[in-house]
């Protein structure tokens, strides 16, 4: 459709890797305007851990509109909300022995991280945020500067204050605790780096090209920022709400954060929704302080109530995906090992997985293979060298399978030349029963 190209801006980017129209998805799959199906391994950047358009959630949802629910009410008191607050804090704080009072923000990530570092510099007077290379946080101004990615910092226009960049776990390989360094520079008045209000963290960095912390490394982090007064801040927006097994990606790790963000797949089916978890005595906020028109979305509110309700009400759900993560790091390293050219590696944690191909040129080219086979997957990471795997958490294990079987053919394919598309093969003007015989498998 010329539409795009003619007056939709150039900013365009996870558009440029599908350039496909789609207009209809379904748990794991996506469709196009012509009616070829796509396995979905993007899953909204891990918005999408239940699915696409889940039934259970959109048959609450339609109820929910057809009965005239609230819609938009500022942050009013609704009978939505107030209903996902209490089943989330009787099914997932409580058993989790968690303490949190909830702030609705603006309903985007980066709304979700600018509140939390607002919050731990009014509650200590102190400007500067550790944060850490490779970390993601979002792209408006305050999160940015807590964002490594130098193509995204670049575009802010203004110079990005109030942060400091600390080595993240294994950036100075696998026998360096960074802790260590950023202990002894807290230490030191004159190390340069300003005593900080909070320092922020993903467990797991998802844009950052899926480097996983130890639990080790994150319960030295805690232990540094409680030896000088500093707040945990744990970004949880993509390792949070089960894509590393657990509810919570810290929930194994013995450490309870000062504050947390979620936002990406809190809301469940899609829908824009984020929010930031404090512990009680820190909720230092003066009534309107910080405000915004859509702090809270009812639909959202509605749809995470089910997901919560239909997902996490055992521990049915957890263990499977960590079955299927295991799976996927299996077969990762198995693909590694015989198509990797010595250097591949596999990383992850639950379904954050990935593909290390050190080059990103390289894994580029697996995903245009991947996506001529009928995968939507797309790479991460400073170069854009690793392959991300994201797929919905409710993925049926033969399409995790196949998703996984078209990988494995695309690195070969890139890899070691082995050809398993034919020559001719121009999947853009193919006939669609090409493609639906992959993701199909019939
Ligand atoms: C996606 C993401 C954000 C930003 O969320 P937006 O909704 O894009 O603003 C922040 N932190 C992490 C860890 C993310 O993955």
């Amino acid at each position: 459709m010329k539409i795009f190209e003619e007056i939709e801006s150039e900013v365009q980017s996870y558009a440029r890797s599908f350039p496909r129209v789609f207009n209809k998805a379904q748990g794991e799959f996506l469709y196009d305007d012509e009616g070829h199906q796509y396995l979905d391994f993007l899953a909204g950047a891990g918005t999408l851990n239940y699915g696409h358009n889940n039934p259970v959630f959109k048959e609450k949802l339609l109820e929910y509109i057809h009965d005239d629910g609230i819609t938009h009410g500022l942050d009013l008191h609704t009978k939505a909300k107030g209903e996902f607050l209490e089943t989330f804090n009787e099914k997932i704080l409580k058993p989790r022995s968690l303490e949190y009072v909830m702030q609705f923000t603006g309903p985007t990530g980066t709304n979700a991280v600018e509140a939390a570092l607002k919050l731990a510099r009014n509650i200590t007077g102190r400007e500067n945020v550790i944060s850490f290379t490779n970390g993601f946080h979002g792209v408006s101004l305050g999160s940015l500067a807590t964002t490594g990615n130098s193509h995204h910092r670049g575009a802010a226009g203004v110079s990005l204050n109030g942060s400091s960049r600390m080595p993240y776990d294994g950036y100075l390989g696998d026998d360096i605790d960074t802790t260590a360094y950023l202990d002894k520079v807290l230490s030191d008045s004159s190390s340069g780096i300003d005593h900080p209000a909070a320092v922020i963290v993903e467990t797991v960095q998802g844009e950052g090209g899926i480097n996983v912390a130890s639990f080790e490394w994150l319960r030295n982090l805690d232990t540094v920022c409680k030896k000088y007064g500093v707040l945990l801040i744990v970004d949880d927006i993509q390792a949070g709400c089960g894509r590393t097994g657990t509810y919570f990606s810290f929930e194994e790790v013995g450490i309870t954060p000062d504050i947390v963000t979620l936002s990406k797949s809190l809301g469940g089916y899609g829908l824009p929704f984020a929010v930031v978890l404090i512990r009680p005595e820190l909720d230092q906020w003066k009534p309107g302080e910080h405000n915004g028109t859509f702090r809270g979305n009812n639909f959202a509110f509605v749809t995470a109530k089910a997901a919560i309700d239909h997902y996490w009400s055992d521990d049915k759900f957890s263990n499977d995906v960590k079955r299927k993560g295991e799976y996927i790091s299996t077969r990762l390293q198995a693909i590694v090992d015989k198509y990797g050219e010595g250097n591949f590696t596999t990383r992850g944690r639950g379904m954050f997985q990935g593909i290390n191909c050190v080059n990103g040129e390289i894994a580029g080219k697996i995903s245009r293979t991947a996506f001529k086979l009928g995968l939507m997957i797309e790479t991460s990471g400073a170069d854009d060298h690793v392959v991300k795997f994201l797929c919905p958490l409710i993925i049926r294990d033969e399409n995790l399978k196949k998703g996984i079987d078209i990988v494995e053919a695309a690195v070969k394919e890139v890899c070691a030349g082995e050809k398993t598309i034919p020559e001719e093969y121009d999947y853009f003007e193919s006939d669609s029963s090409d493609l639906k015989a992959v993701s199909n498998g019939s």
